[in-house]
């Protein structure tokens, strides 16, 4: 399948192999595959170079532009093993076409995204044996594109690599589909209408270290992000988007510009559609929220994200006060959508969108 592909395999030697770990020692990102896929980009070549190689180390020069002004982009996606050993994508197109957005908007080169697509496909079908078994268990997929030229002034690099690394990654949910706690920060915001909130660029990350990490010692998992103008609409959760069913109409904001558009979040809203559930893109206050909360309106809130796939939040917590949701138990709406997101994801489901690709 290497043939039509203008990609070099360099495949690791058998001593270069690395011993696979145990499935309950996976972890998040610990582990990575013996391949990786790589090409470079400059002005007179555009993309070339490009190769499967043994999983390596860079050489980077000290003043390479990704560490001084941070032109780094990056995506997340999974492959999945059926019953049968039958490895499957979830909408990998849509992940090189959203990295594309990035670059634009970073001024980094755009991908040529059926090439990458042929070579992810190749690569992931070389590494199958590293995608773990198990319901949950998954190959986690990490894009990422860096600037490389060594030079202290700020501007667009010339020079960049753009490579594929993938980690075996265990269930999310090992000890069961556990709502979790989300902390609503008014003192940070993550993101403005102009800026980057909507594309997946390191910088977002970084900028959100702090408020994760003051809700967490508050005894919180994430934080909910409120619109950085008024601190009054809700925009996103951690890495997720965020969902509310209130009154049976399920309702989520919009993407205006400083909210990521998730591949996750547009399955759920196609699929809620499908299912004839009244759905809303729509700006939300937390005001709102609150008050669904108290009226006893408010039946569910979840997040959504290639990691969790579904994330059921049990408790809020906003200026001081707690607002347990649903008894602090999983919804009906995200336990179906869990379960049918997951069973298409492992081919075990119909798959009316055709979101699955099948590898190999
Ligand atoms: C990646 C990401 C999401 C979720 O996107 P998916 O495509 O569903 O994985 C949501 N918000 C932010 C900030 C993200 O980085």
């Amino acid at each position: 399948m290497w043939e039509n592909l203008d990609v070099t395999l360099k495949k690791a030697g058998q001593d270069q192999l690395k011993k696979k770990p145990a499935q309950d020692e996976l972890g998040f990102g610990k582990h990575f595959t013996d391949h990786m896929f790589l090409m470079k980009w400059d002005k007179q070549n555009g993309w070339h170079d490009a190769e499967i190689c043994p999983y390596h180390q860079f050489q980077v020069d000290p003043a390479a532009m990704v560490f001084h002004y941070g032109q780094a982009i990056f995506e997340g996606m999974k492959a999945y093993k059926g019953e049968d050993g039958q490895i499957f994508l979830f909408r990998p197109k849509d992940n090189f076409e959203r990295m594309n957005v990035s670059a634009t908007r970073l001024c980094m080169p755009r991908l040529p995204v059926d090439k990458v697509f042929k070579a992810l496909k190749a690569l992931v079908y070389l590494e199958r044996e590293w995608v773990p078994s198990g319901d949950g268990a998954t190959l986690y997929i990490r894009p990422t594109m860096i600037a490389m030229e060594p030079t202290l002034g700020v501007k667009p690099s010339s020079l960049y690599y753009f490579y594929i690394i993938m980690s075996p990654v265990g269930a999310y949910y090992p000890e069961g589909f556990n709502p979790t706690k989300i902390y609503i920060t008014d003192k940070y915001v993550r993101a403005v209408e102009g800026g980057v909130g909507n594309v997946k660029t390191a910088g977002n990350y970084a900028a959100s270290l702090l408020a994760s990490q003051e809700a967490k010692d508050a005894g919180y998992t994430q934080v909910l992000w409120l619109d950085a103008c008024e601190r009054k609409y809700i925009e996103e959760v951690g890495t997720s988007n965020i969902f509310f069913r209130i009154k049976d109409t399920v309702i989520t904001p919009p993407l205006h510009g400083s909210i990521l558009g998730g591949i996750t979040r547009d399955s759920v809203i196609k699929l809620v559609n499908h299912w004839d559930i009244s759905i809303e893109e729509r700006k939300i206050s937390i005001d709102e929220v609150v008050s669904a909360s108290q009226d006893g309106s408010l039946q569910e809130v979840f997040g959504t994200g290639t990691a969790a796939v579904i994330s059921p939040v049990g408790e809020l917590f906003y200026k001081g006060e707690k607002y347990i949701i649903n008894n602090g138990q999983t919804g009906a709406l995200s336990h179906r959508l869990f379960e049918e997101l997951q069973g298409i994801q492992y081919g075990r489901k119909e798959d009316p969108f055709k979101w699955t690709l099948r590898v190999g």
